[in-house]
This record gives structure tokens, sequence and C-alpha cells, in this order.
């Protein structure tokens, strides 16, 4: 089971909380503009921002962050029949942690190389072409709610916070 379209309404409401976690880091300016959220059976496991500036940690990604919540919530390191909802595309090191949890789905707002426009340090490559050349299975959806991450992404540009 799980054709890429299947959850598209829990979709959105995890796409929902990823964006309010991310929104949190507009106020407080000590991680990125990005959130993650992980549902599993439509059901939220955790929700997740950015801390890399709060934890002085170059890997607290929203999608590591929300991954070790869930893991912990859960009471294992195997996320499988999980999704992911990503305010942005997720890095490659994300995608490798997505990977290595086993983690079914990743759903996201804004690509990649929408950030890396805005002057983040991205590894410029794409959730598709990591999928293709490490032989993953993981199911792509992008573009959810791609004005809503947009508009996150606009608003912390107006504010001039630091990319790292
Ligand atoms: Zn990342």
């Amino acid at each position: 089971m799980g054709t890429a379209g299947e959850e598209r309404g829990g979709d959105a409401a995890g796409m929902r909380r990823a964006l309010a976690a991310a929104r949190r880091n507009l106020l407080r300016a000590d991680g990125g503009p990005f959130g993650a959220c992980i549902l599993r059976g439509g059901r939220v496991i955790a929700a997740a921002r950015n801390t890399i500036l709060l934890r002085r940690d170059p890997t607290c990604h929203a999608e590591v962050n929300a991954i070790r919540l869930a893991a912990r919530r859960l009471g294992t390191h195997e996320l499988a029949g999980c999704t992911i909802c990503s305010t942005t595309e997720p890095c490659p090191m994300c995608f490798a942690a997505i990977h290595w949890a086993g983690i079914g789905r990743i759903v996201y707002g804004t690509r990649i190389a929408d950030v890396a426009r805005l002057g983040f340090r991205e590894l410029t490559v794409s959730n598709r072409m990591l999928r293709r050349l490490g032989g993953c299975q993981v199911l792509l959806v992008g573009g959810v709610l791609r004005e809503e991450c947009r508009a996150l992404l606009r608003d912390w540009e107006r504010l001039r916070l630091p990319t790292y």
C-alpha cells in the first residue's frame, strides 16, 4: 500500500505543524526558517524546528530533531510507515537520516533550489537525484502548502536573520 498521493489530507495537517514550528524561529532567531513533522497513520508523532544556534550544533536541522524526538516517543529507531513533512525539501544530511530511519515518504513545500537562492549554503542535490543515485525507495511528494512555505521564507528574508 501507499501511493504518493494517498495521505494528502494528513500531509497538509502535518505541514501546518511543521510551519508552526518553523515560524517560532522568526521570533526567537536561534535557528533557521525550517520545520518538520513526523506522522504515522495520519497522527502527529513529533514536530520540530531548526535549533542550530540554540544548541550550537550544525546537525540540528528540523528533520534530524524531529527524527530524534519521534524515535524517543515511539521507543524505536525504526520509523517505517512514517511520513516526514518538511517546510523545505530535506538537505542531503537529512535525506540520509530519513533513509536510516526507514521513513517511507518525504513531503515538502519549497525546494532546495529556493533556499539556495536566499543564500543558504545548501548542497544543491535534489531529493529526486539522491533517491536515484542512492537506490532509495522513499516516496517524494513536493509542493505541499508551497505558498505558505514560500511566505515563511519571505518573512524570514524581511527580518534579515542570519543564514547558516
Ligand atoms: Zn537538513
